[in-house]
């Protein structure tokens, strides 16, 4: 018997158990996380938008939430090209500025004066990604944390303009964990190395002292109290943690945060994977926090992407692929199914996001 290479492994799934097939949603979604852009709306930028309408009414698809964090002229051309045109169907958010960080120390307030042009032109929300809290740098040459008091300006104006905001601020645990032979995601961030966010800042500063701790990224659960406590800070303010709260492997910890946090939500996207290997659990999160989920994807607009999302979320079908890629991109296991009841996702597939983006 040879080695076999991780790579070539394509094991065929031999259980027979019932199957379904969802072609359409039980009720008309609308996907509170997708992209329009470039760069992660997987080519559909440059089809023609009678297209993609055809595959989001193929899908079952009513509203798109497109969260590519434009600002000013990129925000205008999307709104013109887009959501001007066919306002019932797309909707656009706008983004930080994290690189002028460095040059401005108002960032704060700078962003809050944008964010109110952003709302004039049209956003209805922001979206605040990963490079507060690991990349971006005050002009001190410090990585700017999550829960830095310079940008309570920006999160009281999100309140005060009634714009949501969806924050992506961690990523799964095992990108905050050395790459080796233990890491469940060992593929995926050989595929994408700049989704590894090590060494950890607590690793470097005890190998160099305190004074190399900058040179690391913060570690996971520091990234998330500090989530937590800006949450706390700003009642006012309508937060949703993109991808579960970027915690979908501690539903218990994200649990905790919507417990005590009445303006937290939570969208789903891209963490399929993630629930659908804790199906007993995920099920109990969705039927205690139905009115506090938003259905999104993540994933482009591909209807048999969409049809696995309904599959998993209406039929209590077992090990089925979480993917339509040949191998699983995060992480090779298969999940299952969790039969929700039709009033969570009524809920979950369009009345909250209703609630909290689209009708406000
Ligand atoms: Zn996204």
């Amino acid at each position: 018997m040879g080695d076999l290479r991780l790579v070539d492994y394509r094991p065929v799934r031999r259980l027979r158990v019932t199957e379904h097939r969802i072609e359409r949603p039980r009720f008309p979604v609308v996907d509170a996380h997708n992209h329009l852009g470039p760069e992660f709306s997987g080519g559909w930028d440059e089809r023609p938008i009678p297209e993609l309408l055809a595959a989001l009414d193929e899908a079952g698809v009513a509203t798109i939430v497109d969260l590519d964090v434009e600002q000013r002229a990129g925000l205008a051309e999307r709104i013109a090209r887009y959501g001007r045109q066919h306002p019932t169907r797309f909707v656009h958010f706008t983004g930080l500025a994290y690189d002028e960080w460095a040059e401005r120390p108002d960032f704060g307030a700078l962003e809050a004066q944008r964010l109110e042009d952003a709302a004039g032109m049209g956003a209805r929300g922001v979206k605040v990604w990963k490079p507060l809290g690991l990349r971006a740098r005050d002009p001190q040459g410090h990585v700017v944390a999550v829960d830095d008091e310079r940008l309570d300006p920006f999160w009281a104006a999100a309140a005060r303009l009634g714009l949501p905001v969806v924050v992506h601020i961690a990523d799964p645990m095992a990108f905050f964990d050395p790459l080796d032979e233990r890491n469940e995601r060992w593929e995926e961030l050989h595929e994408h190395p700049d989704w590894h966010f090590w060494p950890s800042r607590a690793g470097a500063g005890e190998a160099a002292g305190a004074e190399a701790s900058e040179a690391g990224f913060p570690a996971f659960d520091e990234i998330l109290a500090a989530f937590d406590r800006v949450i706390g800070r700003h009642p006012g303010t309508t937060f949703i943690g993109a991808h579960v709260g970027c915690a979908a492997e501690d539903l218990a910890l994200v649990s905790s945060m919507l417990d005590r946090h009445p303006n937290y939500h939570v969208d789903i996207s891209a963490r399929m994977a993630e629930l659908g290997r804790q199906p007993y659990s995920a099920r109990a999160f969705f039927l205690r926090y139905a009115d506090r989920i938003l259905f999104g994807t993540d994933l482009g607009y591909d209807p048999e992407m969409y049809r696995l999302h309904y599959r998993f979320l209406e039929t209590m079908d077992e090990s089925f692929d979480y993917s339509t890629e040949e191998v699983p991109p995060q992480g090779r296991w298969q999940i299952h199914g969790l039969g929700l009841p039709d009033d969570v996702l009524r809920k979950v597939y369009a009345d909250n996001a209703r609630r909290l983006i689209l009708d406000r």
